[in-house]
């Protein structure tokens, strides 16, 4: 699912990363409502990410200017529809990991879970070191 979006990069990008729990189960309708928000949100603010939704768990990127990260992440955080378990990464960026996706999405089970360890390994030890292969790598060629 690409969603192409016009970027402006002159300015100061940030990428944030989280783990939240799923308060109840996401049905495929709402998980394209949520989209269809999001894509429409994040378009109008240079938002890019992508998002991962799995047994329960939603695991999301965004980058963007960043004032828009703080306050998209500020309005994510305050939705009771889940729960932020933690913020797995966030640091400057000098370029985004997603240019063309107002929200890329997987909601699959075969995500390699090899990825998953890594991304949740290297979060313990650092909030700034992002492992953006292994990310990139649970989006396959579907997106
Ligand atoms: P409003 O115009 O008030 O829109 C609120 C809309 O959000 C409602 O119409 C409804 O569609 C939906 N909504 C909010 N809370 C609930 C609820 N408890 N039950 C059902 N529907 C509800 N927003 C972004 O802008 N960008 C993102 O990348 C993004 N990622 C998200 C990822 C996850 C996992 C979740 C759960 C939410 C995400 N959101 C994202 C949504 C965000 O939390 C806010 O709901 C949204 O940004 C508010 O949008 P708004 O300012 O247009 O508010």
């Amino acid at each position: 699912m690409r969603n192409s979006t016009a970027v402006d990069d002159h300015q100061n990008l940030a990428s944030k990363t989280y783990l939240s729990k799923a308060i109840d189960v996401f049905s495929e309708h709402d998980l394209d409502q949520l989209l269809i928000h999001c894509r429409r949100n994040n378009a109008a603010t240079s938002v890019t990410g992508a998002l991962l939704y799995h047994n329960g768990y939603f695991m999301q990127l965004i980058e963007g200017p960043l004032g828009a990260i703080n306050s998209t992440y500020n309005r994510i955080q305050a939705d009771s529809r889940h729960e932020v378990l933690s913020i797995l990464f966030e640091d400057q960026i000098s370029a985004r990991f997603f240019p063309d996706w107002t929200m890329g999405y997987r909601a699959e089970d075969d995500m390699p879970s090899g990825s998953l360890n890594t991304i949740y390994e290297t979060a313990r030890t650092s909030t700034t070191r992002f492992p953006i292969n292994d990310f990139l790598l649970m989006f396959g060629d579907s997106n």
